[in-house]
């Protein structure tokens, strides 16, 4: 299976995970264990800047990106054709804009005590936004947050009016204006117990 396509065998899929997961892991424990001291707070801040920007590109990305722009568009079709297919941005391409969009210019702009926790940041904003997606598609609903967010976007994928682009929070729907009223009582396609592997269908 290529690098570079898009459906992934499990292995490669929760590989992807795995990474990010140790990439936050290395990226905080270098920050807590270099960073100077008197930045220390300063890059807690960086921290959470970068989750938070990471709330408006989830929703930006979505809207414009893989909802407006070819060939981006035609490629998340794809996840829409078929939701529970083990679709994913592969991890060369996601390693590659973050380097190359966040890290890289941060670090030219701000240096490197600012570019690290704010990389950090978006990377456990984007961990975050990949696993709520896979438990939305995936999971039974065992909370009223995770259900919620199971609804909004059984509205973005199955509603009659485009909206609910955001998948981790509504917040940005709320500012742009693309909440979409409720039409369906919860989503459409199958959920499972949490603790079985997920389907590769
Ligand atoms: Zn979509
Ligand atoms: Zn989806």
């Amino acid at each position: 299976m290529s690098l570079l396509s898009l459906e992934h065998s499990k292995t490669v899929y929760w590989a992807d995970a795995l990474l990010y997961g140790l990439a936050i892991v290395a990226l905080g424990g270098f920050v807590i264990a270099f960073v100077p001291g008197p930045l220390r707070w300063q890059s807690l801040a960086w921290v959470g800047l970068g989750l938070g920007a990471w709330t408006l590109i989830e929703y930006a990305m979505h809207r414009f990106v893989l909802h407006g722009l070819p060939p981006f568009c035609g490629w998340h079709a794809q996840h829409h054709a078929r939701p529970t297919a083990l679709i994913c941005t592969p991890t060369l391409v996601s390693g590659a804009l973050f380097a190359g969009l966040v890290f890289a210019p941060a670090w030219a702009l701000g240096g490197l005590w600012r570019a690290c926790p704010l990389t950090l940041g978006l990377l456990i904003g984007y961990q975050f936004y990949s696993l709520t997606h896979h438990a939305i598609h995936h999971w039974r609903a065992d909370n009223a947050w995770l259900r919620q967010r199971k609804r909004h976007h059984s509205l973005h994928h199955h509603g009659d009016q485009p909206g609910f682009y955001g998948v981790t929070t509504a917040l940005w729907d709320q500012v742009f204006r693309t909440v979409r009223p409720s039409r369906t009582s919860g989503p459409s396609w199958p959920t499972r117990p949490a603790n079985r592997p997920p389907s590769s269908a």
